[in-house]
């Protein structure tokens, strides 16, 4: 069994000051694979002093070398990438093949998108025309506390610590308990990448214990979060007395609304995206709004395509589903289908249990339920597992009042052929983010939320300037003046 008890702070790995030992579950054998420690106040108060003394300095380290340490760290983080995918499929479940195309990529990805956009900022500027002396300067927030998911681990930790690091800010991961061992890799990168001791620092806890240790701290100035609605609430609350800045990345609902002239592949699309991380990522298009005219048919494609995705461990290679992250999770999801089926939604595929071959692991069946209402269960919450709603719909309107009437806001989804159609409804579904006829977002483009999505703004300069304040100066002195 893997054992990595220790934390990263000021520059080196410690020994927890008050841990408390933790088995990390491999989802596919329900076994423990590796123990860690779940930290205390005591390790907490470490890393952050550690964040703190370092705070001055890195903020004041030309931006030119920060951006080398980060283009160090990218080339580290492309040359580990097996390992990196081998971590995330052992700890939350993705199939090999899948970890290695999709989850560890995520991270090299975004920490490119943050040097790009970074060599295009300016740190300080002219506020305009007509106002000689007047200065808009992006300055470091101080000391970040970053609380990251274990749904797709690196990308969450690809987009705070690459982010803050280009900011100037020193900071203290929190990665999820449940996917711990991607993140300790990430560290060791970080380090090897010639970061300087306490700008970036590693503790492992849970969230009553390092994550609300962390939101309460005096001395930390941001929490940057990513995870469930209920625990973005609770972080809000815990910094709410130090009034620090807290941005969201929480959960979503997302509609896909396929009309009758989308092209022929928009369920099947619809349908793999949605069972993609075995329907674990927080903009699963999990409700599939169809134009009622070609609605039959795509409740017999998206039955073909649940009956046709094959679910096995995760260590296994091809591009089949693995097992969800944890029991507790695969009991919600049980529930959900149960309620599903009590509400009178019709099970299409799926339904509860686990698929037949497979008798032990956290695997959950492809579900598709038809007919779906507006307002059931299932309709109006996170599932967070490969379950797909699908519900009819007559005019534009009607789908969009669907669409709209949800507490979330992260991505909705469109599938038209029509142009008119397609920008209208891009500019009218409440959301973060509307990606259309299967194109993704492009690169640099935010990630982020309204609602009970959260606000955040991930990714890109945007990104980077989650982690920044604006200073107003007036009165600077022109370049010649200041020699
Ligand atoms: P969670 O929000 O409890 O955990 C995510 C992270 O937050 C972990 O690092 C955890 O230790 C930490 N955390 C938990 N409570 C905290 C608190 N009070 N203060 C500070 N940190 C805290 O998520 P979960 O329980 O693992 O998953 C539950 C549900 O959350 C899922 O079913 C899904 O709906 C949602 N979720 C969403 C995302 C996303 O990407 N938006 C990711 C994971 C889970």
């Amino acid at each position: 069994m893997i054992e990595k008890r220790d934390f990263y702070i000021g520059g080196r790995w410690v020994a927890p000051r008050q841990g408390a030992d933790y088995h990390v579950i491999d989802p596919s054998t329900e076994e423990p694979c590796a123990v860690i420690s779940l930290g205390g106040q005591a390790d907490t108060d470490a890393a952050v002093a550690a964040a703190k003394e370092a705070g001055r300095m890195w903020a004041e380290t030309d931006p030119n070398d920060r951006l080398a340490a980060v283009e160090r760290l990218l080339a580290i983080y492309k040359a580990r990438s097996e390992e990196m995918a081998q971590a995330i499929s052992l700890e939350m479940g993705a199939p090999i093949d899948f970890a290695r195309k999709e989850q560890a990529p995520c991270g090299d990805y975004h920490i490119e998108v943050f040097i790009e956009a970074f060599r295009r900022m300016e740190l300080i500027r002219p506020l305009g025309d007509g106002t000689p002396g007047a200065m808009i300067a992006l300055e470091p927030i101080g000391v970040v506390g970053l609380i990251t998911p274990w749904n797709w681990p690196m990308n969450q930790v690809a987009l705070k610590v690459p982010a803050a690091l280009l900011a100037g800010c020193t900071m203290v991961l929190k990665p999820s308990e449940e996917a711990p061992l991607s993140s300790l890799l990430f560290a060791q990168m970080v380090h090897d990448a010639g970061v300087p001791p306490g700008v970036f620092n590693l503790v492992n806890g849970d969230g009553a214990g390092v994550g609300t240790q962390l939101s309460r701290h005096p001395d930390v100035q941001m929490i940057s979060f990513t995870g469930s609605t209920r625990a973005g609430r609770e972080i809000s609350r815990n910094a709410a007395e130090t009034l620090k800045r807290v941005t969201l990345e929480l959960g979503g609902k997302g509609a896909n609304l396929i009309f009758a002239d989308a092209d022929d592949r928009a369920v099947k699309r619809g349908v793999r995206h949605m069972f993609e991380n075995t329907g674990q990522s927080c903009n699963a298009p999990s409700r599939m709004l169809v134009e009622r005219s070609v609605y039959d048919r795509a409740v017999e494609v998206a039955r073909e395509v649940a009956e046709a995705t094959r679910v096995g461990p995760a260590s296994e290679p091809g591009r089949h589903l693995g097992p969800v992250v944890n029991r507790r999770q695969w009991e919600q999801i049980q529930r959900y289908i149960e309620t599903g089926i009590a509400e009178g939604a019709r099970l299409v595929a799926g339904g509860p249990g686990r698929p037949e071959h497979l008798n032990r692991g956290f695997f959950v069946k492809p579900t598709v339920f038809a007919d779906v209402k507006p307002g059931m269960t299932i309709e109006r919450e996170e599932i967070f597992g490969p379950v797909l709603s699908m519900i009819p719909f007559d005019t534009e309107d009607e789908a969009l009042a669907i669409a709209n009437d949800t507490p979330y806001g992260l991505t909705n989804y469109v599938q038209t052929a029509d142009p008119a159609r397609r920008n209208r409804l891009a500019r009218r579904l409440r959301s973060g983010m509307v990606e259309m006829n299967g194109q993704s977002r492009g690169r640099g483009a935010p990630f982020g939320g309204v609602g009970l999505s959260g606000r955040a703004r991930e990714g890109g300069h945007w990104g980077i300037e989650e982690f920044m304040e604006v200073k107003s100066i007036s009165g600077w002195a022109m370049a010649e003046a200041a020699e």
